[in-house]
């Protein structure tokens, strides 16, 4: 983007510059003498070819015409200008700093060329973005006003990249802030104030400058403006461009805007923008002398001499941006009109640069810019240059050409550059100095503390051992008060003492020679208690001490006997554990020895049977007879005892009881005695079992005996024993009617209920099983409740009683099956209402044969009472009766079954309905 020319210069420069920064701080240490060092070069090198105002007596001379008395030395004064962020700046570079840095108060400015780095630049004058319109007036216009005004030419100009505030600097009108008035408008301002209308003039051109062509401002027809030079003062005219009185300020600011209407115009037409164009604004002032001031030299020649005028001339140029626009003509022009374009502003570039090198030859003529401003620089005028520059780090390149124009203009050689990391360096010394001082300051106060840490140890250790002396010494002399006290005291209680002594000794011996008594024996008398009761109380501190002896003895013998018990624990658990096995074989002998109990008791029994029968015979007959009759009972009982069981033969029990007497036998059952009681009903079980001897038993009462057995007593084994019997005796079809009649079936169902021995329960069963065999006490013997205690009893779940309760439901089927055969039976079976079919469905396939055997009879005898098929359709048992009938290994019970079903249309219904095939 930056061309060669421009970038060139400044690196060259920058350079030079570095080396002479050098020379001056090896030279001069102090920065405050850059000013004088830089003055001085200015007046060595600024007179020839100097830029200031009336640097030359010819051209002064030959405007005022009277002399070089008003020429005086300048040169271009180069103020550089700060435009304050705007709003897109705010937030594109709200980051970033601003890529200069400016330092009004010395004038200078610093350019950051990278976070460490700055250069550092002087100005005339350094304005910051906060500078005020007015200020920048007075500071860069006002002189050059004044010039003018005094008859100089003057010349305004501002340089810079475009939207840096060029114009807001020279032409802004400020119609709606005051503030804001630019230096033109404050110019005239001025200058009207300044000047006397009626005797002075101010006329106004207004012009562009467009690719090497002058357009009028004022006149947009005249468009190209032929530069006059006067080859004898070089003096430069354009005397086509129309020239405007001004009278007032506000014929002015009409004429500004009016000019400024047509530069719009006139670029819309060129299709350019004002920033690609020059604005040139000539203000000439023509004031005439007072006669007073003109002829102040001389009386004399007042009337000799024609009136003075003075005619200055301002022009205040506002230059095209001094970005370089693309060479490659990319803003819609040509290669030659990107040139053109360029030319003027390159030329006056050049110009400077040949200015201020000192070069023979300036090329003024290369432009129409630098012809115009031909007595602008190194001319008759005086010349104040500000550049404008933004704060964007973006626009470092252009700010840079923009400082390094402003730094050539103001002459080259007095160019201040500071190097920046100078800086840096001082601010590492003056820290390294700071840390420095610090570090001495910090061991001062280190040792300082030090010190005083020592001082307060030492202070300390003094006290203490101050404080200790003291208490020392206090103590020391409480202890000898005290001894001298105590000493005191002695002494005292000893005179007493030999006083009392000798008072005492007085007395007795006054009393002695009354009584004739031994003193000393009356002075042994009162001691002896004392002595006695020491005696005696040593005595007991002796025994104490021996009891605790004794005790500490017992003590470690117990600690020895425990580790012993201790030791001894460990092999006594292996012999408990001996001992457990001990105890389960001798467990096992005692219920062996309490089965041989058992039959010693019924020998006892038998033995008091003979025992009571010999003694009525005593008593009644004493008869030989019957004596004998026991005699051989009883040999008879005990006969299988001694014999070897296996090959005796049992003793005919009939025979038994017609010897003994059934009637005694029966009568023992009452017997107070538990253990006669329970051996008599042993035997009339055994006797009960011979279907033989039933008849006789009921016959005397054995079965009314039995069954009081049962309400009687709550002993279970005459439960069990009574209940065998009773269930020998129920398979008799009369005593089957005899137990009903006598409440069998309430007996026999609360002994059940109360039973936990299932061998009671399956004697209860097998009894009430018989019962239902009967077919004429089918319905008392439910109504009082013998099915269901039947029912009950298959809670015990031993096979044994569900045997027998399986048995007594087949029983009851079979009766119940019998009498419908008969017509006499209607209605459901009771078995089926008191709930026996879901337990018999249940138990069907038992793998317990005896259970089997009687379920599947009583199902067949169920099937056989049209009345139960609904019920058993609805409970299942439909299909125990086709297992039954396919399966039964008794063929009678298969048939029977199969004929059932096939006979009964209800069920023929349900296997129809579920397409149950039964062949
Ligand atoms: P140039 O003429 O250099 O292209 P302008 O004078 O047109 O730049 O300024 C561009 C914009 O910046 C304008 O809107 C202007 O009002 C504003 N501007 C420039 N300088 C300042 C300043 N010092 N304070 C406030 N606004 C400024
Ligand atoms: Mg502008």
């Amino acid at each position: 983007m930056s061309t060669s020319s421009g970038t060139g210069y400044v690196n060259q420069r920058t350079g030079t510059h570095r080396s002479s920064l050098r020379a001056q701080s090896s030279s001069s240490a102090s920065s405050a003498q850059k000013p004088s060092l830089k003055s001085k070069t200015l007046l060595r090198k600024s007179s020839p070819a100097a830029l200031g105002v009336g640097s030359s007596s010819a051209a002064a001379g030959s405007k005022s015409g009277n002399g070089g008395d008003s020429a005086v030395r300048g040169r271009v004064r180069v103020a550089v200008r700060l435009r304050p962020r705007n709003g897109e700046e705010m937030i594109a570079d709200a980051d970033f700093a601003d890529c200069v840095e400016l330092q009004p108060e010395v004038k200078r400015l610093k350019l950051r060329k990278n976070n460490w780095d700055t250069d550092t630049f002087e100005f005339d004058e350094v304005l910051t973005e906060y500078a005020s319109q007015k200020r920048v007036y007075e500071v860069v216009a006002k002189p050059v006003v004044e010039g003018v005004l005094d008859g100089y030419n003057g010349t305004i100009m501002a340089y810079g990249q475009t939207g840096t505030g060029k114009t807001y600097t020279l032409g802004q009108l400020g119609e709606e802030d005051v503030a804001d008035r630019g230096i033109m408008v404050r110019a005239m301002e001025d200058i009207l104030a300044q000047v006397s209308l009626e005797t002075d003039s101010i006329s106004v051109s207004y012009l562009q400058l467009y690719m090497e062509t002058v357009q009028d401002l004022l006149d947009p027809a005249n468009d190209n403006i032929a530069i006059v030079e006067d080859p004898k003062s070089g003096d430069v005219s354009l005397p086509g461009a129309t020239l405007v009185e001004i009278r007032d300020q506000h014929s002015f600011l009409e004429l500004l805007q009016l000019g400024e209407a047509h530069r719009f115009a006139a670029n819309t037409k060129l299709n350019t923008e004002s920033s690609r164009s020059h604005a040139i604004l000539m203000v000439h002032v023509r004031r005439s002398l007072k006669t007073s001031e003109s002829n102040g030299n001389s009386h004399m020649t007042k009337s000799l001499k024609p009136p003075l005028v003075r005619k200055g001339k301002l022009v205040v140029v506002d230059l095209a941006g001094s970005e370089r626009i693309s060479k490659s003509g990319s803003e819609g022009h040509t290669l030659e009109e990107a040139k053109s374009i360029n030319l003027s502003l390159s030329a006056l570039g050049k110009c400077i640069n040949a200015l201020a090198e000192n070069s023979s030859h300036v090329p003024f003529r290369d432009s129409k810019l630098t012809r115009l401003l031909r007595d602008s620089f190194g001319g008759t005028a005086r010349t104040s240059l500000v550049i404008t520059i933004g704060p964007s780090p973006r626009h470092r390149g252009e700010t840079t050409s923009t400082i390094m124009f402003g730094q050539r203009a103001m002459k080259v050689e007095n160019m201040v550059k500071l190097k920046e990391e100078f800086d840096y360096k001082s601010l590492s010394k003056r820290l390294e100095v700071q840390l420095d001082s610090l570090i001495e300051e910090n061991e001062r106060q280190q040792k300082a503390f030090v010190d005083e840490i020592e001082r307060i140890t030492v202070e300390a250790h003094n006290q203490i051992s101050e404080a200790e002396k003291r208490y020392a010494n206090a103590l020391e002399e409480e202890k000898l008060r005290y001894q001298n006290d105590y000493v005191e005291s002695i002494k005292k209680l000893e005179e007493n003492w030999s006083k009392n002594q000798k008072k005492l000794a007085a007395e007795r011996l006054a009393l002695g020679e009354k009584n004739g008594l031994d003193v000393t024996s009356n002075g042994n008398r009162s001691i002896a208690p004392a002595l006695e009761e020491v005696s005696e109380l040593k005595k007991t501190v002796q025994k104490e001490a021996q009891l605790k002896m004794a005790a500490e003895e017992e003590v470690n013998r117990l600690k020895l006997q425990l580790a012993e018990f201790k030791r001894v624990e460990v092999s006594g658990n292996s012999e408990i554990m001996r001992l457990h096995k001990m105890l389960e074989s001798e467990t096992q002998q005692k219920e062996k020895l309490e089965e041989e109990i058992a039959t010693l008791h019924t020998q006892l029994l038998q033995l008091s049977l003979t025992a009571d029968e010999t003694r009525q015979n005593l008593e009644r007959h004493g008869s030989q007879k019957t004596s004998g009759a026991l005699d051989s009972f009883m040999s008879q009982l005990k006969l299988p005892q001694l014999q070897d069981p296996g090959n005796a033969e049992k003793p005919p029990v009939a025979k038994l009881f017609e010897q003994v007497g059934l009637q005694k036998i029966l009568s023992l059952l009452e017997a107070d005695d538990a253990d006669v009681r329970i051996h008599a009903v042993k035997v009339v079980a055994n006797l009960a079992a011979e279907e033989a001897n039933q008849q006789q038993i009921v016959e005397a009462g054995g079965l009314t005996s039995l069954l009081m057995l049962l309400r009687s007593t709550e002993d279970e084994t005459i439960h069990r024993v009574a209940a065998g019997a009773i269930a020998n005796l129920a398979m008799n079809e009369t005593n089957q009617e005899l137990i009903m009649d006598q409440g069998g079936i309430d007996l026999l169902s609360s002994t059940a209920a109360n039973a936990q021995d299932p061998q009671t329960l399956r004697m209860v069963a097998g009894a009430i099983a018989n019962l239902c065999g009967n077919d004429k006490l089918q319905t008392k013997l439910r109504s009082e409740g013998g099915i269901a205690a039947l029912l009950g009893m298959v809670r015990c779940g031993h096979p044994d009683v569900l045997a027998q309760v399986a048995r007594g439901i087949a029983n009851f089927a079979k009766c119940e099956s019998r009498a419908s055969t008969q017509g006499t039976k209607r209605g459901k079976s009771l078995l089926i209402e008191d709930g026996a079919l879901s337990w018999i469905v249940q138990n069907a396939k038992t793998e317990t044969t005896a259970i089997k055997r009687h379920i599947e009879l009583a199902l067949c005898h169920l099937a056989q009472h049209e009345g139960n098929a609904k019920e058993m359709v609805k409970e299942g048992a439909i299909w125990e009766l086709v297992r039954i009938s396919r399966e039964c290994s008794r063929e009678d019970i298969r048939s029977l079954a199969h004929r059932t079903l096939t006979s009964t249309p209800a069920f023929l219904t349900e296997l129809r309905r579920l397409r149950v095939d039964i062949r």
